[in-house]
């Protein structure tokens, strides 16, 4: 089962998208990687999806990556006696640390170390930014604000502090418990939310032990001011617009979404394009066209993935959703205008062999009449370096690992298959043939390019590029040992 096209796209699951035949239907509608949101949901219930994601990878014979997304330090305010209340603007209003229920001039706002970090003037937005308070005078367990945007706040809606660097532990206890229990089930990928310094990511990486890659989640403006910083200790970056849009003007997120795809690219780490893609489908089959524009820019601009999160989860036409990204997707990558685009951004190389090796590999297969370009992988870093290259051709990845497949089914254009591993390159070169040729990448008659290491299952030794015949007999009389 091939995709005719090389971005990425990741459902998020959830109440609408939770049965085995809703599932599958999103994957074969062309969902690449299921997101199990862990601010919603029991453990239970992604327990469960999780079993039926990997026994559909069992049924249909393709890698399946699954992204677990830790809910992170989001702070909420607690409850009111009445559910909600109206703020209107020019009134006060006070957080607190007091447990008694709120009203409308007060409600517990449960995060000590919040007080101790505010400032009189830092701004408070509840509700995704909708209310907007300003501190006036704050102490140790309060703040008094004024309510510059008013609106309806009720029980447990989320706050944004945007202008304080928080003095939060990058992971709570929920965080910790539930990066343990995903962890244990076996996730690919563990996606941090809030992160906002480098030393975050490699605390979750210390608990992880290599059993999860960490992705961080950009959604707040320190992890844009640090954000050379943790792309170097990150495996991989989800621009989370929702938040950062709360935390920043709104019209600043597009040029940090150009910057941040673009950074991800030349470090060939997998970068994921997030929130509200084709928001009105939650309720609509039809999207928008900003909403079909928006999704063809992320792409034009070299994403390796975009992402649904309620269309998926909780909208009413999930899979509809899916085949929206993936007609879009298919349309640009098929325009020439794309090819010119992602040919201008690509970056220059490092002086490494492997380098050298991916971009003569993409040269020749541009160059020649070549099927696809094949390569070796165990860690995935060689996978990654030839996805970097964007190239017209398709990637085949054959690697021993299962999880590296599924690792890499996140990023950009890479067709991953599961084989044997091997030790000489003539064998090598042999299973890239039969899987070009059974993946329906090349006949008989095509040739493809074939890049490895040697000695194998060394990481990182990327150093053989062969023009191979399909046909195996040309293989046995023509090849070196
Ligand atoms: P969330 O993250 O859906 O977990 O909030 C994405 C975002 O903020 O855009
Ligand atoms: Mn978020």
């Amino acid at each position: 089962m091939r995709r005719l096209r090389n971005v990425k796209i990741v459902a998020t699951l959830g109440p609408a998208s939770s049965d085995y035949d809703t599932i599958r239907a999103l994957f074969e509608a062309g969902a690449d990687v299921f997101r199990l949101n862990m601010s919603h949901g029991e453990h239970g219930d992604i327990a469960k999806r999780h079993e039926i994601i990997r026994r559909i990878e069992d049924d249909l014979g393709r890698p399946i990556g699954i992204l677990a997304d830790l809910q992170g330090p989001k702070l909420r305010v607690g409850t009111f006696a009445n559910g909600e209340e109206e703020l209107t603007e020019g009134q006060s209003f006070r957080l607190d640390l007091d447990k008694a229920e709120g009203d409308s001039n007060r409600v517990m706002l449960p995060h000590r170390e919040i007080f101790e970090a505010l400032e009189p003037g830092a701004s408070l937005l509840v509700n995704d930014g909708k209310i907007r308070l300003k501190v006036d005078e704050c102490g140790k367990d309060f703040a008094n604000c004024t309510v510059v945007v008013g609106g309806v706040i009720s029980n447990r809606k989320g706050v944004n502090v945007p202008d304080v660097v928080l003095p939060l532990a990058a992971l709570s206890e929920k965080d910790r418990r539930d990066l343990e229990f995903v962890c244990e089930l076996g996730v690919d990928w563990l996606a941090l939310s809030f992160v906002q310094r480098p030393e975050d990511v490699s605390e979750a990486r210390d608990l992880a032990k290599g059993r999860a890659a960490i992705l961080s989640k950009i959604e707040k403006p320190a992890a844009v001011k640090n954000f050379d910083a943790i792309l170097e200790v990150s495996d991989g970056i989800m621009v989370a617009r929702g938040d950062l849009g709360v935390e920043l003007p709104v019209q600043n997120v597009p040029p940090i979404q150009k910057r941040l795809v673009k950074k991800c690219r030349n470090a060939a780490k997998p970068v994921i394009v997030a929130t509200q893609m084709l928001e009105s489908m939650i309720d609509s089959p039809v999207p928008t066209r900003a909403e079909v524009s928006d999704v063809a820019t992320a792409i034009y601009e070299g994403a390796d993935a975009v992402m649904l999160s309620a269309e998926s989860a909780a909208g009413s036409y999930p899979i509809e959703a899916v085949q929206t990204m993936d007609n879009v997707a298919r349309e640009v990558e098929s325009d020439p205008t794309y090819r010119e685009v992602i040919e201008s951004n690509r970056g220059g190389l490092r002086e490494t062999v492997a380098d050298a090796i991916v971009s003569a590999a993409r040269e020749i297969a541009e160059t020649t009449d070549i099927k696809a370009i094949c390569c070796f992988s165990q860690s995935g870093t060689t996978a990654l370096l030839v996805g970097r290259e964007r190239p017209r051709v398709p990637i085949l990845v054959l690697t021993p690992l299962v999880g590296t497949a599924r690792r890499l089914s996140l990023s950009w254009g890479l067709h991953c298959v599961i084989s044997r591993g091997v030790d000489r390159f003539k064998q090598a070169v042999i299973n890239a043939v039969r899987a070009a040729r059974a993946e329906e990448f090349a006949l008989e008659t095509d040739q493809i390019v074939v890049t490895a290491g040697v000695p194998f299952n060394m990481p990182g030794t990327t150093n053989i590029l062969r023009v191979a015949p399909c046909e195996e007999r040309l293989i046995y009389s023509s090849d070196p040992e």
